[in-house]
């Protein structure tokens, strides 16, 4: 749903514009030192970046799914790690409160999150539980006004830079699955959290993960999110129907940036006596690429409408993210080789954007998670 096409046009310009400006000139600055420059990140929270999704009563803009997935086109244009930056925001760490906090906690956090003065994660994974996230160890006991928080979380997007943490962990240690999990607001300089050393990744240099361990770690139980016991794991799975179909958007955005590196270079390179982009070889590359961001942008459009019509859109935000993530890496590989030997050094921005974006293929549930969706929704849907 678009609620006004003129200030959404307005969104999307100034977004292309500070793409194009200022962070795609900053890209090698920001792979060779591992972090934004904090002149950007000002930028960043000037523009509004990262209240995009954080409703507009509580500071941010309210974008609407359909809004939301047109401006992550736009900031995928880019290397990752600034979308990174502003995704946990935008998405897996404040949505939690959005759709399941109560209205003193949306009060609370919602406002610094949406102006970007706070940091937000999302602490799900485990070192002994990533795709079967349900069977979680993190334990959480009450103690009078009190839960104690044990455990550790793996892999956590902008643990360095986090002021709170999403926090899922096990209320009821009797019951092993996700009925006995919950979800906490835990704030960092609470006693007993701390944030391991950043994790040296692949890509996307920029973007920071961290383990996040508690020890005996008080957290008041007014920041149980909507303050109900049991719920958690629902509440991480509606955070990550979204999450997944922002990720898919993000992989249109990140294809279509690949595939117009790829078209300059065929078009300016000459063998043969001729540009590359006139073999036909060539050419079925840059088609197949273009076919297939057209389809995965195309799906992320009707998910997003449908999920603005209130509609479920399990399957439908799976289906997105397994095309689009596999999609965006078939072009990634494709880009490469239509620079040849280019394609493998780090002068030209496709070497660095193949390691980035192996990441989507993984997290927010991996390739074969989101097969296992689809395949259950299907089942159960044709048992009814
Ligand atoms: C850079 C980065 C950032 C991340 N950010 C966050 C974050 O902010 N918050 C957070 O909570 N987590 C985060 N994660 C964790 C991420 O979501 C997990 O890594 C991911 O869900 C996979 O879990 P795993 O690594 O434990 O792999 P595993 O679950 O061990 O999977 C290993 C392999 O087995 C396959 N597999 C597992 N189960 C099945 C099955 N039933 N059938 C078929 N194949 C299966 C998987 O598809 C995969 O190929 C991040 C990870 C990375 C690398």
């Amino acid at each position: 749903m678009i609620r006004d096409q003129e200030t959404l046009n307005v969104l999307l310009d100034t977004l292309s514009r500070f793409v194009r400006e200022r962070l795609v000139p900053a890209e090698n600055e920001v792979a060779e030192t591992d972090e934004i420059p904090a002149d950007i990140v000002a930028e960043m929270r000037d523009i509004g970046l990262f209240g995009l999704c954080v409703p507009e009563e509580y500071g941010g803009l309210g974008l609407t799914m359909e809004e939301e997935v047109l401006a992550a086109f736009e900031i995928a244009k880019t290397s990752p790690a600034f979308r990174s930056l502003i995704g946990t925001n935008n998405g897996i760490g404040s949505q939690g409160l959005i759709v399941d906090g109560t209205e003193e906690q949306k009060r609370h956090y919602l406002p610094k999150l949406a102006s970007g003065e706070l940091i937000a994660s999302f602490a799900l994974t485990e070192p002994g539980s990533g795709s079967d996230a349900a069977s979680l160890r993190t334990s959480a006991r009450r103690d009078g006004d009190f839960y104690v928080v044990n455990g550790t979380k793996r892999f956590i997007t902008n643990a360095p830079e986090a002021g709170i943490f999403t926090v899922m962990a096990r209320t009821n240690p009797d019951v092993k699955g996700a009925g006995g999990i919950s979800a906490f607001i835990v704030e960092k300089g609470t006693p007993g959290v701390h944030i391991g050393k950043r994790d040296k990744k692949m890509g996307q240099k920029g973007a920071h993960t961290a383990d996040v361990i508690f020890e005996n770690c008080r957290v008041p139980a007014a920041n149980l999110i909507g303050g109900k016991e049991g719920v958690g794991f629902k509440t991480a799975m509606k955070v990550l129907d979204k999450g997944r179909l922002h990720i898919s958007a993000i992989c249109v955005g990140a294809a279509e940036r690949m595939l117009e590196d790829a078209l300059r270079y065929a078009i300016e390179r000459q063998q043969f006596g001729q540009p590359i982009a006139e073999f036909q070889l060539i050419q079925a590359m840059l088609a197949d690429s273009k076919a297939e961001i057209y389809a995965a942008r195309s799906m992320i459009l009707d998910a997003a409408r449908r999920r603005d019509n209130k509609e479920d859109i399990s399957t439908e935000a799976s289906c997105c993210k397994l095309f689009a993530s596999e999609m965006c890496g078939r072009v990634a590989d494709r880009a490469v080789q239509i620079h040849g030997g280019a394609g493998y050094v780090s002068e030209y921005a496709i070497e660095r954007f193949y390691r980035d974006v192996r990441l989507f293929r993984i997290y927010e549930g991996t390739t074969q998670i989101q097969q296992l969706v689809i395949a259950r929704n299907m089942i159960r849907n044709a048992q009814v």
